[in-house]
């Protein structure tokens, strides 16, 4: 353990540490959590946090947001043995993050004890406790836990339980088992008397039956009817994330009915052309981005996803062509130095990939955990594994459930430990 933080410091003593900074953490009961999310992690020796299944969190928490009728724009990461679960926000170069930080053993302790062995009204509580902190800004200043905030998200949470079914028990029922199990530790200064939370609870759950009764007197409302291209584009919605989160067979299928409902839907060729060319479907990707660029020839990402598309089928001087015309077209588009950035890195000319990689990152890209990860590939590579570990270690704090950073993270850390052993060449005792 000491030696794994030791490594940690070194690098963080090398490299400014700018990007990522905690700024707020509530935990669920009062519990003080002083340390960041990587601590948090790294404390439990797991530098490959985020590889965990989060499914069943994640479900939970989609459950929760449908309710509310927003996206889930939290990101859910699985910390083992913190013994809590906190909402939390982690200062990033593009704003803030948020995230939900869980221990899934704790979880499931609390639904066996609170409930009735198959349903998990435990979990749910208190991931809506959480998300309650989230939505209610209380994430947003340096302060941490204070009973006034808590009673809001416990109001939050017994309206969500409302909304979901539970009863006012079942929505009640983590706190006694809490109390049963974790003793006094429930009752600390940030966090309100246990009598407090339950009537919070409870005024929660009541707000929720009321809302529905309403709703039931109003029974000449009905919903508003969507158009077709209102529901072209919520297609695309769909596609555009289903790429972002690399299910590219999905974000094909929905992005073709978008176009079949709004034949001239430019954005969706191009959301279909990207998910064919990650698929290797590399002729029918030239073709959508190709009938993309015919709507709309303006449309310099589509050029771009071109040359990802032959960059995959290793036809390299069609993608240097498509670059060139990208760029000539608009210089200052990130996608285009993004995506060439990964050509080069295909090529192996690691410091140009390091380059381009870095202006997509000035000119404002979106995803900034590609081109941090695409910059650790290209250190890699050039077996300078202490600079590829930080780039990798940010990449994943933007994107905890990156994949690739994640992968190649831990081999570039193991190779550094191994290459920091070694003792310098010609030097003798
Ligand atoms: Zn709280």
């Amino acid at each position: 353990m000491i030696k794994l933080l030791t490594g940690i410091f070194f690098l963080f003593s090398t490299f400014s540490l700018s990007a990522q900074t905690r700024i707020y953490s509530c935990s669920y009961y009062g519990e003080k959590a002083k340390m960041t999310r990587m601590d948090i992690c790294l404390e439990n020796n797991s530098f490959a946090f985020g590889l965990s299944d989060d499914s069943r969190a994640i479900t939970i928490v989609d459950k929760i947001m449908e309710e509310v009728g927003l996206p889930r724009n939290f990101l859910v990461v699985e910390c083992p043995e913190i013994e809590n679960c906190k909402a939390v926000n982690y200062l990033a170069k593009t704003g803030s993050l948020r995230y939900i930080v869980y221990d899934d053993k704790f979880l499931r302790t609390l639904d066996t004890a609170s409930a009735t062995a198959t349903d998990y009204w435990g979990s749910i509580s208190i991931m809506a406790h959480e998300i309650g902190h989230h939505l209610c800004g209380h994430t947003l200043d340096s302060i941490g836990s204070r009973p006034d905030k808590e009673l809001e998200a416990d109001a939050f949470s017994g309206f969500i339980m409302y909304k979901l079914g539970a009863s006012l028990d079942q929505a009640q029922a983590v706190f006694k088992a809490m109390t049963d199990l974790y003793g006094d530790a429930t009752i600390v200064s940030t966090h309100p008397p246990l009598r407090n939370r339950l009537a919070a609870i409870r005024s929660g759950w009541n707000n929720g039956w009321s809302s529905n009764y309403r709703q039931q007197q109003n029974k000449n409302e009905r919903p508003v009817l969507a158009s077709w291209d209102d529901i072209a584009m919520e297609l695309y919605n769909d596609a555009y994330l289903l790429n972002k989160t690399a299910k590219h067979k999905e974000a094909a299928l929905k992005a073709s009915t978008a176009i079949h409902l709004k034949k001239d839907f430019a954005d969706a060729y191009v959301q279909r052309g990207l998910a064919e060319a990650n698929l290797l479907q590399t002729t029918e990707a030239l073709k959508t981005l190709d009938s993309a660029l015919t709507i709309d020839p303006s449309l310099t990402i589509a050029r771009a996803y071109k040359g990802r598309a032959y960059t995959n089928a290793k036809s390299y001087s069609f993608a240097e062509f498509e670059f060139i015309l990208a760029m000539k077209k608009d210089s200052a588009h990130p996608v285009a130095w993004a995506e060439r950035a990964l050509l080069r890195n295909t090529q192996g000319l690691y410091d140009k990939a390091i380059k381009d990689a870095e202006t997509a990152l000035d000119l404002g890209y979106q995803d900034v955990h590609i081109p941090l990860g695409v910059i650790g590939y290209a250190y890699f590579k050039k077996k300078k594994y202490t600079e590829a570990t930080y780039f990798f270690a940010q990449a994943l704090e933007y994107n905890p459930i990156d994949e690739f950073s994640s992968k190649w993270g831990q081999q570039a850390y193991k190779l550094m430990k191994a290459q920091q052993k070694k003792p310098k060449a010609g030097v003798k005792k």
